[in-house]
């Protein structure tokens, strides 16, 4: 990880004068694997981190140490599953829906107006 940073910063000058903002912007999340070996993972900030890692010593699955709790939760966020609401929602802006709403419950007023609606 550290090789492949370096390699990040020798190929872009722009990264390495904005050091100090790149570095704000990274955390490090530890693992450790069935075996007992303890490293580092560098992720953006904003990036997701996997629950599992494999070990470079010894190939095997490395489990996250620390902020598993948070990790938790967002796997149970991922999991629910989604309602018909919610790919109307991905489908369709707020704000169009509010249209939509309005165009149904004028057209709702009209046909009960016309008496064609008795709800
Ligand atoms: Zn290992």
């Amino acid at each position: 990880m550290t090789e492949s940073m370096r390699g990040m910063r020798l190929g872009s000058q722009s990264m390495e004068r904005e050091d100090g903002v790149e570095l704000a912007l990274r955390r490090n999340v530890s693992y450790r694997c069935v075996e007992g070996h303890e490293f580092t993972v560098t992720f953006a900030l904003g990036a997701e981190s996997p629950a599992e890692w494999e070990c470079k010593q010894c190939k095997n699955k490395a489990l996250l140490v620390g902020g598993v709790e948070l990790q938790k939760i967002e796997a149970g966020e991922v999991d629910k599953p989604r309602t018909h609401y919610d790919m109307v929602l991905e489908r369709r802006t707020k704000a169009e829906l509010e249209d939509l709403l309005q165009e149904v419950l004028a057209d709702m007023r009209k046909r009960r107006s016309a008496g064609k609606l008795s709800a």
